[in-house]
């Protein structure tokens, strides 16, 4: 944990969740909760509640879930502390030095032990490329005309051919071998007797973050040889998902667009050619992280990706993440199936530019290739062509932006306005009611009673799951059935870490004659998603009014928590005694009863 719990609660006391989301987006309010359209996936129906009373945030839609720190995380893409921090100035809190516990401390210490690794080995391969040893690459890097400023800023190096110079080197300069492991860039070669680098004979890319550290490398092979990049494994500084290449250069320029494209090369090129508000996904597919690490720089983004199929693909793909996300967004494909490093090279900047003030949106380009699957001289194929085009144009929410392309889709097949139009109303009511089935599960899986549980299937995982969530849930409303469990139930017999964890800080609250807050139990975790699941596990209710009624439900629960623990237990045993305890424990278990 990084602040004391007290100043946490205080941070979260004083910033008021509702007023908190009211700031982002406009709340209704509908009987003890407030509902509002959810900011973590585009829908037209509210289905975000906020609970003035938990001060606690669901999503019936998309299962976003916390509290007041936890929803900044989210809509500000921060971190535990950054939040904390921010919520602390909005109510005028004067923080304390965060502390950390051992474990924590030891992370952070690794962390900066890996920068420190990561900026070591690029001035490594800087060097190496402009010795003797990087001529090959050298003369490649020029030969892409990339100059030796642009080669500078973006700290291009060579990994020499030798299997372990970057190892002794790092070694040489006092990094343990456990440190250089933690960081990707030395692995322990197959006999274990040893170590060798990651890299070797391939140019070398820094990956910066957003902050400018170096955080990862990319490597393109010299000779031929497969795979032509390679990039580093991901580390506890390295995330793919939540970085994009260039992106530290291109949010300097504070635009309000920015460029993305496929590959390392065609980034360095557009930035060298003027165009400085670049940036590439990693060798991964486009993510909704890197629309979450983008909404805090740009509004509008151009997609250029490479005019062949795989490119093609790869925009399709990235197309429904961006808009969902809520960006204006375009697309460029460079024509004559060049790459844009390619086409720069042949036709200069200025084209390039044209080109790019030439995007098209992103509904002409899904209609685009659309369009390309189907023979529209047959009138089969003109019809399915219509309704995928329908389809498509149902996710814009503008009427006016509808009513351009149903116009367009019409002149092209021959198809009257109004017959599309029907289509895409039809695939508007499908849609809906679609989520509605999704949403109203959502909301049976989280108001589950503790009578219907047992129609459910006790013996699945997700049962085991439900029943430890039930008894934090009532552990957590009821503190004399709290302190009988406390004898029964061990927090150890939750396996789910969370779970765990959140039984564990009931239990401690009640031992110590304390309300255990639900609000508060959240932020016994710094990551979103252990929050989301905490936060989860309040929003169900488990209020059976009838004590026989409950005392039976509870039974049962504590019953196949016990169960699924021994069976753990079991399976993992390493000794004929321990076997045969957990055959005890069973017996014992089958004569088990738990009284109110
Ligand atoms: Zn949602």
């Amino acid at each position: 944990m990084y602040y004391p719990q007290e100043i946490l609660e205080e941070v979260r006391l004083r910033n008021d969740i509702v007023d908190v989301i009211k700031e982002y987006l406009p709340l209704k309010k509908q009987g003890s909760s407030h509902f509002g359209l959810c900011p973590f996936h585009n829908e037209n129906t509210p289905s975000f509640s906020v609970s003035a009373d938990k001060q606690l945030y669901y999503c019936f839609g998309c299962g976003a879930a916390g509290n007041v720190i936890s929803f900044i995380m989210q809509v500000e893409n921060c971190d535990f502390v950054e939040a904390v921090q921010r919520l602390a100035d909005r109510a005028g809190i004067v923080l304390p030095q965060a502390e950390y516990s051992p474990e924590d401390a030891r992370q952070e210490r690794l962390k900066e032990r890996l920068y420190e690794i990561h900026s070591a080995a690029g001035r490594f391969f800087y060097g190496k490329l402009n010795s003797p040893q990087g001529a090959k690459a050298l003369d490649y890097v020029n030969k892409r005309r990339i100059s030796v400023s642009i080669q500078k800023k973006f700290g291009l190096g060579f990994a020499p051919n030798s299997r372990d110079e970057l190892y002794r080197h790092l070694k040489g300069m006092g990094f343990t071998v456990e440190e250089m492991l933690a960081s990707g860039l030395v692995m322990e070669n197959k006999q274990k007797n040893g170590y060798h680098d990651r890299f070797y004979n391939r140019l070398m890319f820094p990956i910066f973050d957003v902050k400018g550290r170096c955080i990862a490398f990319g490597g393109r092979i010299m000779e031929s040889g497969e795979p032509k990049y390679l990039n580093s494994p991901e580390t506890i500084i390295f995330n793919k998902k939540r970085n994009l290449y260039g992106l530290n250069f291109a949010r300097a320029e504070r635009k309000k667009e920015i460029i993305i494209v496929e590959g390392y090369m065609d980034m360095i090129t557009i930035y060298q050619a003027g165009f400085k508000n670049v940036a590439a996904s990693l060798g991964t597919a486009f993510s909704s992280e890197h629309a979450m690490l983008l909404k805090k720089f740009v509004s509008d983004i151009i997609l250029v990706f490479d005019s062949d199929e795989a490119g093609e693909r790869a925009a399709l793909r990235a197309i429904p993440i961006l808009s969902d996300g809520g960006f204006r967004v375009k697309v460029l494909q460079v024509p004559d199936g060049k790459d844009p490093d390619e086409y720069i090279k042949h036709n200069g900047p200025l084209e390039f530019g044209k080109l790019l003030i030439n995007a098209v949106s992103f509904m002409e380009f899904q209609i685009k290739c659309a369009r390309k699957k189907y023979s529209l001289n047959d009138l089969e194929q003109k019809m399915l062509f219509t309704k995928e085009a329908a389809g498509l144009i149902s996710n814009l929410s503008s009427p006016i932006e509808r009513d351009v392309y149903i116009k367009q889709v019409s002149e092209e097949t021959g198809i009257s306005m109004s017959a599309v139009e029907e289509e895409i109303y039809n695939t508007d009511k499908k849609r809906s009611s679609d989520f509605e089935k999704e949403s109203k599960q959502r909301r049976v899986r989280s108001y589950t009673t503790g009578a219907q549980i047992k129609t459910e299937s006790l013996h699945n995982a997700r049962g085991v799951l439900q029943a430890q969530k039930n008894i934090i849930s009532i552990c957590c409303s009821n503190s004399s059935i709290c302190r009988k469990l406390i004898d029964i139930v061990s927090p150890e017999e939750f396996r789910d870490k969370v779970f765990c964890s959140l039984l564990k800080y009931v239990y401690d609250c009640c031992l110590s004659g304390r309300n255990a807050v639900p609000a508060d139990a959240v932020n016994i975790f710094a990551d979103s998603e252990s929050q989301a699941k905490a936060a989860e596990v309040f929003s169900v209710k488990f209020d059976i009014e009838d004590t026989e009624e409950l005392e039976k439900a509870l039974n049962e629960e504590i019953k196949l928590i016990k169960r699924v623990y021994l069976d753990y237990l079991a399976s993992n045993a390493s000794s004929i005694e321990e076997i045969q305890k957990v055959i005890e424990l069973k017996k014992e278990l089958g004569s088990f009863e738990f009284k109110l």
